[in-house]
């Protein structure tokens, strides 16, 4: 009898950990190709405002690294969240296609 139950007992948890691991392959066959996850930055969450130039601030001039040219009053620009960096609306727009981090610090720029 005891026997049995142990036979039983095998056969109970052969079948569960096969069924688990059919639900782990057929999880990962079924991923959805487009699904790169935390890699894709959204660009059109990150804050956008139009530079101003402050009258008292005596600062050196800032400049967008991606393009290398200085701020203008009235472009229209971006900030990185998390660190603040400061590139214009277009420049920063097309860098984030291509990568996903500051190009200043390469601070990961998805604010998630
Ligand atoms: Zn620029
Ligand atoms: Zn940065």
């Amino acid at each position: 009898m005891m026997e049995f139950f142990i036979f039983g007992l095998w056969l109970f948890m052969g079948t569960t950990l096969i069924s688990a691991h059919a639900y782990v392959i057929w999880k990962v066959c079924n991923r959805e190709p487009n699904d790169n996850g935390s890699d894709v930055v959204d660009s059109k969450k990150l804050p956008c405002f139009e530079y101003k130039v402050e009258e008292k601030s005596n600062g050196p001039e800032m400049d967008c690294v991606v393009c290398l040219e200085s701020f203008k009053k009235g472009d229209l620009c971006k900030l990185l969240p998390i660190c603040k960096h400061t590139f214009h609306a277009q420049c920063i727009d097309s860098w984030l296609i291509k990568t996903p981090n500051c190009p200043i610090c390469r601070t990961c720029a998805n604010s998630k």
